[in-house]
Formats: structure tokens, C-alpha cells, sequence
């Protein structure tokens, strides 16, 4: 399974081919997709697969380890080895391309670890393994405005799994381990501000962000602050 949106997070359209189906689950695998797979606090892609037949909606798209499935509403008529043509939901796709760069600026800012998160299309969280008071809202959101007078551009690179545990500063997230494709791991590097293993999609830019707004922190639990954030347009 070949994820197009590793190498291309703007790839809207694909021609693939479909590689399993699901009839029961109605979930479909293709040989490659651009669809995002759910995972990392990150939703999964929605959108349409058009074959030669019809065009099936994808309400959902999810990651079964290196795999991706494509929930569909029908699966009538469909065959192993039929030609398909993918399109994404870039609209809602690219609101969680921003807020999923936008999480990484807090951890820019915020050098703690991260215990989880949730991207969304209108505010987005990330929760931080501090204790109460220990992140101060309207400092915070200076840093922020900070980071974002100046324009970072995203890069990639892709080290083996035994690099990055020697390199275990890196890891930023405490519960979840970074994804790995073909047993490497991706680096995901702005400007440099930040650096950290991460499978999710990011714009290209943080120009591209707009302005990030420190909703509210709030405590979730002894050592769990959360920082609400949504996007200014
Ligand atoms: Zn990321």
C-alpha cells in the first residue's frame, strides 16, 4: 500500500486500483491512495472513488497498521483489479493540513512531552504532561505570534527505526509510537523550530497557517494541561 500523501499531502485526485474488498465491512484497498488514514489524533480522509461503474463516496478512511481502508457507502459491483480514480475532500483536508502544522508550532514552543491530541476542522488540542499553571496562556500565545512573524517551510526525511532510538529527544509523543513505512520512520522538520517523527500531513509552509489562537488551557488531570487552539479565518 503505497501512501501518496506522504510524499504529496496536495495530491487531491489519484488513479489507483482496487487491491482487496471487504464486502462484509464495505472497506476497500486500493494499490495506492491519497486518502489519509486515521490515526495520530488526526481524521481520516472523506471524499469519492469513481470507476468505470459509478462514483462511491468515502465516508471514512482508516489505517489498519501499514494498511489503508476505505470505508464506502456501496460496494455493488465492484471487482478486484478495477481501474479507480480517488478525490479527496480537500477543503476539509487542508483545514486539518493547518491545524495539524499548528500543533506542532505548541510543541515548538511548549518543549514537553506530548500525551495526545485531537485535530479538527473549526479547534484543534493538544494535551502536554505538565502540571497545573506550569503553561501561561498569554505567554504562550506571544511565542506563538513570535514564531509566525517569520515564514518556516516544512521538510522531510526518513531515518532508519535504530536512529531514531538513539535519538529519543526526538519523540515527542508519550503514548503513541511514530509510524513506520517499510520499517522507516519520518522526520518531519519546520524551519528549524521543530523536529520530530510525525506520519501526518502538513502544509508546506507555516505562512500558509494564518494565525494560530490560544483558545483556553485547561487541567485534565494531575499532569495534563490541554491547549485549545483554532485558526483566524
Ligand atoms: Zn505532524
Amino acid at each position: 500500500m503505497i501512501k501518496l500523501y506522504e510524499n504529496n499531502p496536495y495530491l487531491r485526485e489519484f488513479n489507483s486500483k482496487i487491491i482487496r474488498i471487504d464486502k462484509e465491512n464495505k472497506l476497500i484497498e486500493l494499490e495506492e491512495s491519497a486518502f489519509y488514514g486515521k490515526s495520530g489524533g488526526q481524521p481520516g480522509d472523506t471524499g469519492s472513488i469513481i470507476t468505470e461503474l459509478k462514483t462511491i463516496e468515502v465516508k471514512e478512511t482508516f489505517k489498519e497498521k501499514d494498511l489503508l481502508l476505505h470505508q464506502v457507502n456501496t460496494i455493488d459491483g465492484l471487482k478486484i483489479g478495477h481501474k479507480v480514480k480517488g478525490n479527496i475532500d480537500w477543503k476539509r483536508r487542508y483545514k486539518y493540513m493547518k491545524m495539524h502544522t499548528a500543533l506542532h508550532l505548541l510543541c515548538a514552543i511548549i518543549p514537553l512531552g506530548v500525551t495526545g491530541g485531537q485535530i479538527g476542522e473549526e479547534k484543534s488540542r493538544l494535551d502536554f504532561n505538565a502540571d497545573t499553571n506550569s503553561i501561561n496562556k498569554e505567554d504562550s500565545q506571544k511565542k506563538l505570534d513570535e514564531i509566525l512573524k517569520n515564514n518556516h517551510k516544512i521538510s522531510y526525511n526518513w531515518i532508519e527505526n535504530e536512529e531514531l532510538e538513539k535519538k529519543t529527544d526526538l519523540i515527542r509523543t508519550m503514548s503513541v509510537k511514530p509510524p513506520k513505512t517499510n520499517g522507516k520512520i519520518r522526520l518531519v522538520k519546520i524551519g528549524n523550530i521543530d523536529l520530530q517523527p510525525c506520519g501526518g500531513t502538513h502544509v508546506n509552509e507555516t505562512s500558509e497557517i494564518g494565525s494560530i489562537i490560544i483558545t483556553k488551557i485547561e487541567n485534565k488531570g494531575k499532569m495534563n494541561r490541554r491547549i485549545n487552539i483554532s485558526l483566524s479565518d
